[in-house]
Parts: C-alpha cells; structure tokens; sequence
C-alpha cells in the first residue's frame, strides 16, 4: 500500500518533469515565435504596417498557454515534494519513537547509543546504560486501568527527562522498561550513581493522576562500556552492554526490588546457572527425577517411629541429588511445583502403603499450591486413586501461606480437614502468623522451627522461645512437634517439657523409600498382610459437586 502511493507519486513527478521540459520548450519557441510576431503586431498598430502572420500570432498564443500551464505544473510538483518529505520525516519519527511517550523506542535506541557512543569514546568518554524498570506496574493497571497507567508511564518519562543531561537518549523498551544512555568520565563513575540517586528522589513522590495518588518504584541495572582497565572490547557491541545492564537490573528485582545494582560479573554467572537449573528441573519432571525422602517422626517419650515427612530429592544427572532448597523456590517461580509435588506425592503414597497402618505420612506443601481453589479436591482425588486413608496424611503449610489469601486458605484446610486429612503449621515462629490466625484457623499441629530447637543445645539446656511455643501449644489446644533435634542434650531438654513429637538428625537424616522399607522392617512396623490394599484402577472420586468454598471466611 505504501510502496503503491510512493510509485504514484513518483509517476506523477515524472510526468511533471515532462510538462516541465514541454513548458522550457514553449519558452524557446515563444522567444523564437515573439521575435518575429511581436515587432509585426506593433509595426500594424502603431505603424500602419502589415498585419503579423495569423498562424504564428496562434503559436505564439499557444505558446503562452503552454507556459502558464508548465509553470503551474512546476509549482505543483515544488509543492508534492515537499509534502512527500514530510511524509517521509513523519513516518520515520514514528518508526522511531514510542507514540505514547514519545522517547525512543527499543530500535531506535540502539542505533542512537551506537552514535553516541562512538561520539562519547572519540573523547575518551566513556557511556552508562540504564535500564529501569516499575516495580508494580501490573497492580497500578488492575487497580485503576490502562489510561492511569497510560499516565503514569508518561509522568516517568517526565521525570527521567527532568534528571538527564542533554546529550542522553532515553527510550521506552515496551511496557513498564525503560533505558536510558548517557556519557560519563569514566575517572568519574560516581556522577551516574548520582544521577541515578536523584531520579529515585524524584521517583519517591506519588504520582498525581486523575485526583489518584499512585506511588511507584523501579529497579535500576546499569553497565558501562569502561571498567578499572579502560575501555572493555567485549562491548564493542551496543547489544552485550544493553544485556548487561538488563542482568544487573533483574538483579536488582532478585533483590528485593526499588534499588539498583551496577553490572557484575557474578550475576552473569549466577543467571547463567540458574538458567541451567531451570533447564535442568523441566528436564527432570519429564524424566522424573524427583524422589521422595523421608525423615522420622518419632514419639520423644518412647522413640518410637510414628509417621515420615517426606523431603523432596533431585537426583540430578550433571549434578547428584540436589536440595529442595534449590530447586523449590524455582519451581515455584517457573510454574512447575504443582506438577512436581503430584509426582513425589504418588510416589509417596505408593512407598507408604507398604508401612504400618498406624504411620502418618507427612507432606510439605507450597503457598503457590495452595493458590490453587481446587487443591483439596484434587488431593484428596489422588488418595481416592492410590487408597490412601486420609487420617494417615498430614500436610504441612508454612506461615508465609497465610499471607495471601486468608479465607481460601482457611476454605482449604476446612476441605481438607472434613476428609480426615490433618494440617500442620511448620518452621512456626519464623514468620508472620498472628495470634488471631492461629486461634481462627483450624490447625491440628505446630512444628517447633529447628532454628529454636536447636537453642537448646546450650549449656543450660533452655530457650525462652521453645518455651513459649509450647505454652501457647498447650494454651491453644495443638499438638507439639520438635524439629532439629540434633543431640541428646536436646532431646532431653524436651522430654521435660512433656508430651511432644520430635524429628532430627539424632534419629536419623532422610532415607530412600527402600532405606525406610529396611527400618521398618527391622522395626516390625511393615503394612500387615491384607493392609496393603491396591490403588483403585479408576480413580472415581467425582469432585464435581465439591466446588471449593473460596468465599468462606
Ligand atoms: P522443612 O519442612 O523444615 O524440612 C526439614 C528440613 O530440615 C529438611 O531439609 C531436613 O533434612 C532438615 N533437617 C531435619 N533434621 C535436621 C537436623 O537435625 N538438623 C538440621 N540442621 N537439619 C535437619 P531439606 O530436606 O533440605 O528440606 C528443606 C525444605 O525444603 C523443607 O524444610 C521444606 O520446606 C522444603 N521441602 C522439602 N520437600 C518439599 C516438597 O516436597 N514440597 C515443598 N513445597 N517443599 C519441600
Ligand atoms: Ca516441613
Ligand atoms: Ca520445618
């Protein structure tokens, strides 16, 4: 379409050069043709002379029409010209900024960092890239719609400008992402971290919109073509220096967010692996590398073995069995902790049934899970499937699950709990939970965080905090569990605090599923002949009239 109007355009232009040469020709012949028409024409009227040839007074009349008509023909294409230029300057205007704020936009920006970079480096200047990026820019639009966000993104732009010196670009990446590009003296590094200091100033006041107070953050990475030994050739190419100041500002959301962070090599490093280990986990749910461990739960008085908790374990391929502590968290961002916890969950319940009746099998489970309204039901669909009873599970929820969405929570464990199924509060202490929280929500056990536990490992065997929790365990009517216990010292420190469950190290590090078959064989603690009943073959549990009770408060 465009490429169709450019052509008429130029066709027409053509065919005025013509109706131009035609015109510079009529112009010669009317010099020629007026030579010799006009001294006649004034000879016959002032002269009495001989009337001029009538066929040459028609050219030169002719001649005349075809000036005027070439002329204005020339004018006219002066005129499209000059439009088409403008055109031409618009459209590139367009190609090159963002229509809503009007800075650069992601293609332009390279091409002008390039430029003033080669400008910056010819005086031994060096550049700073920044990215910026909104911390809760999705919430300002939920909450109050794209044309508040739309607003919020130019009054940014505003500010950033506002801070600039003139030779900087700023662009707009797209959405919430921001960069700008700015010369520095690279003996003087400190004059960005104070630009960059006094745009957070200007950051800090809430944006006015619509009679809206809006308060905003941004992270901040930035990279330099210089470091300590001068220019850094592996820069050369304005991309590797935008990727870096991207790391270093994804960084800073790693961080905590609202802060920013210079590029350094670490971090390369560091998202390097990480995406190795993302990599690596999506491979291993394919593959099912993920096994189920599990720690003793013991009765303190009598040490006998009550339940297992089961500990997730990656038997990696590149590198051995890793810690959930690694691979949990990043499950959790990347989406797949659902998917991973059902497949330690099955195995779990498989190994179980092989284990005495009267031993509870212990899961942890992961605040993202618990997001889901479903969770009960599908839970207790999968013990349906591998008959499992549910008295025999036991699901442990930590603090930071009440944080979010209380009342889903509560309608959770309220499901779980009318199945039989019982809910634990683990690492208790460590978080927020309130007072109120615990005495409404309908908790069976608190765990005693290993953290405190382990406080009684000091010479007067007490903690003023293990204490505590056991009183307010006791006030509150729940059942107790230790964790961390380590040594005798201890365990004995417990015992004398009453009737308590208690796991650690002292009674054994988590085991396989065949290592605990082996325990609990020695133990005479197998499933009794006819306990171990087979999984359903049709999992049959119809949860369609269940429909989870996420209003319930
Ligand atoms: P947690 O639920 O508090 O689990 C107890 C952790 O303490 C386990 O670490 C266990 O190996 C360790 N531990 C047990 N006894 C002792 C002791 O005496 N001394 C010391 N220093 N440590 C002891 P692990 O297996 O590395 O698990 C770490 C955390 O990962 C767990 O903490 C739990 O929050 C999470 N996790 C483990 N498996 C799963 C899972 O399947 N799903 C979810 N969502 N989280 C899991
Ligand atoms: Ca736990
Ligand atoms: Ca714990």
């Amino acid at each position: 379409m465009e490429s169709r109007t450019a052509k008429d355009t130029l066709g027409k232009a053509e065919r005025d050069m013509v109706a131009l040469g035609i015109a510079t020709a009529a112009i010669i012949l009317f010099v020629a043709t007026g030579g010799s028409v006009l001294p006649s024409a004034i000879n016959a009227v002032f002269f009495d002379g001989k009337a001029p040839d009538y066929l040459l007074v028609n050219a030169l009349l002719l001649n005349i029409v075809l000036i005027i008509f070439g002329w204005r023909r020339y004018r006219e294409l002066q005129q499209e010209i000059a439009e088409r230029r403008r055109a031409e300057e618009l459209a590139r205007e367009l190609a090159e900024t963002d229509p809503l704020t009007n800075c650069l936009n992601r293609r332009s920006m390279l091409t002008a960092t390039d430029a003033l970079r080669a400008r910056a480096n010819a005086r031994g200047y060096a550049v700073a890239y920044c990215m910026i990026d909104l911390d809760n820019f999705k919430q300002i639009n939920d909450m109050y719609g794209h044309s508040v966000g739309d607003a919020v993104l130019v009054a940014i732009t505003r500010r950033i400008i506002g801070e600039l010196p003139k030779e900087a670009h700023l662009a707009r990446l797209g959405g919430d992402e921001f960069a700008f590009v700015t010369p520095f003296d690279p003996s003087n590094r400190d004059r960005i971290d104070d630009l960059i200091i006094r745009l957070y100033e200007r950051m800090s006041l809430p944006f006015e919109v619509n009679g809206i107070s809006i308060d905003a953050t941004v992270s901040i990475g930035v990279s330099s073509d210089h470091d300590e030994h001068g220019f850094n050739p592996v820069l050369a190419d304005s991309d590797a220096l935008m990727q870096r100041a991207d790391i270093a500002m994804y960084n800073a959301k790693k961080q905590g967010k609202n802060r920013y962070f210079w590029f350094e090599q670490t971090m390369e490093n560091e998202l390097r692996f990480r995406n190795e280990l993302e990599l690596g986990i999506r491979r291993g749910v394919v593959n099912g590398e993920f096994v189920p461990f599990y720690e003793q739960q013991v009765d303190i008085e009598t040490g006998e073995i009550v339940g297992f908790e089961m500990l997730a374990r990656w038997r990696s391929e590149q590198m051995g069995v890793v810690s959930p502590e690694i691979f949990i968290p990043i499950a959790e961002e990347i989406g797949l902790i659902t998917e991973l916890s059902d497949q330690l969950m099955e195995k779990a319940f498989r190994d179980a049934r092989s284990w005495d009746n009267s031993i509870t099998l212990a899961i942890n489970i992961s605040p993202v899970q618990l997001r889901d309204p479903w969770f009960a039901q599908k839970l207790l669909k999968m013990l349906v499937k591998h008959n499992f009873p549910a008295h025999r599970l036991e699901v442990e929820v930590t603090e930071s699950c009440l944080h979010e969405n209380v009342g889903m929570v509560r309608s959770i464990i309220t499901s779980l709990r009318n199945q039989g199924v019982r809910v634990s509060l683990d690492d208790f202490g460590t978080g927020y939970s309130s007072l109120e929280q615990l005495r409404t929500l309908p908790f069976d056990r608190l765990k005693i965080d290993r953290s405190f536990v382990q406080e009684l490992k000091n010479p007067n065997r007490n903690s003023k905090i293990v204490d505590a929790i056991v009183s307010l365990g006791r006030g509150l009517e729940l059942p107790l569990t230790a964790e961390g216990i380590e040594d005798e010292d201890i365990l004995l420190a417990l015992r004398s605090m009453g009737k308590l469950k208690g796991q650690g190290y002292l009674y054994g590090k988590p085991e396989s599923g065949e290592e605990v078959l082996q325990r609990l064989a020695i133990a005479g603690k197998l499933a009794k002949e006819g306990d171990a009943q087979e999984p359903r073959q049709e999992p049959e549990a119809d949860t369609s009239d269940d429909r989870p009770r996420a209003a319930e408060r």
